[in-house]
């Protein structure tokens, strides 16, 4: 690949460029030079459709921190906010599937009620 600020080619596992020493994207950095943070945004939309509203709704907040103090230049806030978005999405997943079971469980009892019944 090349270099996005002075063209140079880089070797692959290259971190920074070895000619003008600018970040690659992609390697732990975006394409401004800050390290990256995943926000978790897609899982926490995700699980706040299919698990709990609440908790998803608590993931999406924190996942939205992340992509602003990233453009504050608050990293560790940015590295925070990710940890507990996904501890979020994570415990909202768990909530989801109790939850489901609450369901589920009824369910399966009435029908074999019922095929006991008949
Ligand atoms: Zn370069």
């Amino acid at each position: 690949m090349f270099c996005s600020e002075c063209g140079a080619e880089i070797n692959d596992k290259a971190v920074v460029c070895p000619k003008c020493g600018v970040p690659v994207a992609g390697k732990g950095f975006d394409a401004n030079g800050r390290p990256a943070v995943p926000n978790h945004m897609v899982a926490a939309v995700l699980t706040t459709i299919f698990c709990c509203l609440i908790g998803g709704i608590i993931a999406i907040i924190y996942a939205s921190q992340v992509n602003t103090k990233l453009a504050q230049g608050d990293i560790a806030g940015a590295q925070s906010a990710s940890k507990t978005a996904m501890g979020w999405i994570i415990a909202n997943i768990v909530l989801g599937l109790l939850g489901s079971l609450c369901y589920i469980i009824p369910a399966i009892a009435a029908a074999a009620a019922a095929a006991n019944a008949a």
